[in-house]
Parts: C-alpha cells; structure tokens; sequence
C-alpha cells in the first residue's frame, strides 16, 4: 500500500510539535540523493530554523573501542533522567549502506534507545566527509526544531570526521583510554586542542590505577596549549560509563561551559562563526560538484590530464584552461 507522501507544511508542522515520524521522514529527505528532493529538504531546513538553537550541542570523539556508545547510553540516560530531550547523531564518513552504520547504531544503545525522550539516528552514509557532514549539520537543525535541546554528536577518532564535527558542536569531548606507558604517543595534537573536556573512560576495576597517571599526564600536555578565546580551561577527568561513573561530573562540567559562554556571549559567538564557517563550505562543496560534474569539464579534464603525463602542459596553465568553462 502507498502512502501519499506528506506536504512540506505537514513535516514542519509535524517537527515542530515534536512528531518523531515525520522529524525521521524530514531527515531521510535531507539524506536523499535524489536531486528531485533538495528543494523539499531545502524548504524543511528553513521552515524549521526559526524554531532551531535552544540546544546545547556535544560532539563526542575517540578511537573505536574506547567506549563511545557505552558513555553516550550513560550520559543520554542521565540526560534524559533530568528531563532534557536528547538526540544522538553521527558523523562517520566511512559508513556505507551495505556494511551498515558502525556509529549511532541503535543496537549499541539498547537502554537509551527504548527511552522515549530520546531520538538515536544512524549517521548519513554512501557520502564524502563533506556531504555527510552538512546533512549532519542539517538533521541538527531539525531535531531541535523537534524540541531535542542536548544533541550529541558522535564521531570516530579517526581521519578529518573529528575537525567537521568540531566544527558543528558548542562542547568537545575527547574520550580516551589510559594506555600502556606512554599516554600522549599516537594523540594528534589538533584533536587534544580541540578539546574542551578530555575524559578517560574505563576508569574501574584493574584500569583505575592507570588511568590515573593519565589523568596527571594529560593535565600536564594541556597546560602547554594556550588559553582558549573561549575563557575556557580544558580539564581532564575520570569516568567509567560501564559503571555509570564520573558521568555526572562530566554533565556538570558542560553546564558550566554553557554558563560560562553565555555569560560572555562566546556561546552565540562561536554559533555565529560556525554558520558563516558552513555558509563558505556549502559554496564550495557545490562549485566543486559543479565543476566536475560537469559533462564538458569532465571530458577536457581527462585530456589535460594526459598532456601533463606527456609532459606537454603544466598543472598551472591546465587549471587556467579548465576553469575557463563554463559551468
Ligand atoms: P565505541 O567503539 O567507542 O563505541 O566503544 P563501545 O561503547 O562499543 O565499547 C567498547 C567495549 O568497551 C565494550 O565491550 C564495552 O562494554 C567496553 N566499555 C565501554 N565503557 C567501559 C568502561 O567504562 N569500563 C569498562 N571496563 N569497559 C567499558
């Protein structure tokens, strides 16, 4: 039976009274490739914008294993237990449609994800970094319309995922696990300076002991950056989201961020940098497409190509060439 696809009023209106069927339908569009669809995805964005930003958003990175899904089940439930709507989205370029979502996976969040004040939803897949991460960006818009004021945003500690999330969220938090020996090896510097709250998870049982030392290593690597223009300094801090430990504390940490920044008006600042940030990526994402998609660019790229193999031309003067056409 075919259902008669519901009207861009209707899916704003549904959003807006908190509706999760059409705030999900609302999010598929935005995910569709289907050029037919972007005007509607388009229309939903703006329609819900107005409604968007009464939110506090929380970008939660670290390497596979290190226990994201665990902490976010913890931390959306203590959410949730304090009455705050929380939706959970992801960032994982490398998701594809066949192999499924590995991040904000429902079945990892088997608690959170039966809670009805919560929303859990798949990261956008079969897409570059970019793409999925202005999808991302978009579902946020629509969940808050929807009335999720803690968004959390999950992404892998790998490759650039991280900086694009960065990008998009009020608070950082880096997880971390105490290694064998030698904490900060193999940390990228970027990431901890990102930062705005390192926890070291798995801080029970055996682990305690280490994780301790990383506390004080890690305090020590993070007095070496310089202040943040946010006023804010970086702690680390011990949690257990197995045990439901030290997650609390990390709540708290984040509502005096968020006071903190209000009160300096960087919050709204920091926002309005990052739209202005997504109004450029979002011209040069669609230039870029533009410009190789293009039937006649694609043809006389191939052939510049083959001459700068021959010899014949210089990268400088091909890109001349090409970017002469029309697009
Ligand atoms: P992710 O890949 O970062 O999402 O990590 P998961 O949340 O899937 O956790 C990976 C493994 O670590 C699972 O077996 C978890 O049960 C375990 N784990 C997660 N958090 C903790 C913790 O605080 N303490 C302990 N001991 N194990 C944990």
């Amino acid at each position: 039976k075919r259902h008669k696809q519901p009207s861009t009023e209707d899916l704003i209106s549904g959003i807006l009274q908190g509706d999760i069927t059409a705030l999900s339908r609302a999010i598929t569009l935005i995910e569709s490739k289907n050029p037919s669809h972007f005007e509607k995805a388009n229309a939903l964005i703006k329609g819900c914008l107005p409604h968007a930003n009464k939110s506090v958003r929380i970008g939660i990175t670290g390497v596979p294993g290190v226990g994201k899904s665990t902490f976010i089940e913890s931390f959306g439930l203590l959410a949730t237990s304090l009455g705050k709507q929380v939706a959970v989205l992801a960032v994982d370029p490398s998701s594809s449609v066949s192999r499924g979502s590995i991040l904000g996976d429902k079945t990892r969040m088997e608690a959170l994800v039966k809670e009805p004040k919560a929303f859990i939803r798949p990261s956008a897949s079969g897409e570059s970094l970019g793409g999925v991460a202005r999808k991302t960006r978009e579902t946020i818009i629509l969940c808050e319309a929807a009335g999720f004021d803690t968004i959390i945003i999950e992404t892998v500690g790998v490759g650039q995922s991280e900086t694009a999330v960065h990008s998009m969220v009020d608070f950082f938090l880096l997880l971390k696990l105490a290694g064998a020996g030698d904490e900060l090896q193999g940390i990228k510097r970027g990431i901890m300076e990102m930062a705005d709250l390192i926890a070291i998870n798995k801080a029970d049982g055996d682990n305690l002991k280490q994780a301790k030392v990383a506390k004080v290593e890690f305090n020590r690597a993070l007095h070496l950056y310089p202040k943040k223009s946010s006023g804010w300094q970086p702690k680390v801090m011990l949690c257990s989201a197995l045990k439901n430990e030290g997650i609390q504390d990390i709540w708290e940490q984040i509502q005096d961020y968020v006071s903190l920044t209000y009160k300096t008006a960087y919050f709204n600042k920091k926002r309005s940098e990052q739209n202005k940030f997504w109004l450029i990526q979002t011209i040069e994402e669609h230039l870029k497409s533009n410009f190789f998609n293009d039937k006649e660019i694609k043809v006389a790229l191939e052939k510049q190509l083959q001459l700068i193999e021959e010899n014949k031309t210089t990268p400088f003067a091909a890109a001349d060439y090409l970017l002469r056409f029309k697009v």
